[in-house]
């Protein structure tokens, strides 16, 4: 007997959702983001596709790290300088800033509801979370005007008044 169009879409379905998986998780790279999502969720999909440009960005940075970390900062070559300017012990990626920087600890505490956060289960966190961490901490928050690369040291040191862009080379510079 032939099975029914259902069983068939749902089959296919089952089988693109299993593709993705093993194509995410046998990429090389990527290796920040797989911490946060390690599959294919549609739920959490739908949840950020509801999200403010804003809001999506400041997540989009803290799942790749590529944000105005200093890690990320060095390797675009705008900072001479990688380690985290709060806690001074380590490399400031995303991943530290979310899980692991001592100096945050009472705000990941309070948010979070721990004072550091295993790698492996950064990816039980609800994403509103992450971001009302992100957000409380003033961090991954870019002024409006700036709008592509920054040199020079970043958060905390500058305030927004010391933000002023000027357009060299497709990129932007802080002067
Ligand atoms: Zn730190």
């Amino acid at each position: 007997m032939f099975p029914c169009r259902s069983t068939i879409y749902s089959s296919i379905k089952a089988w693109t959702v299993h593709e993705q998986n093993r194509m995410w998780q046998e990429l090389s790279g990527c290796r920040q983001a797989k911490y946060f999502l390690p599959g294919f969720d549609l739920v959490r999909a739908r949840c950020a596709l509801r999200l403010s440009r804003k809001d999506l960005r400041i997540l989009i940075g803290i799942f790749t790290g590529h944000a105005d970390v200093n890690r990320h900062l060095c390797i675009m070559g705008a900072s001479q300088d990688s380690i985290c300017p709060l806690c001074q012990e380590d490399e400031n990626t995303s991943l530290h800033f979310i899980a692991q920087c001592n100096a945050l600890v009472l705000l990941r505490k309070q948010i979070l509801g721990d004072y550091t956060i295993s790698l492996y289960t950064l990816s039980d966190i609800h994403w509103f979370l992450l971001l009302k961490f992100a957000k409380a901490c003033k961090r991954f928050y870019r002024p409006s005007g700036l709008l592509g690369l920054c040199t020079g040291p970043m958060w905390p040191q500058r305030s927004v008044a010391a933000y002023v862009v000027t357009p060299f080379a497709g990129k932007c510079k802080v002067r």
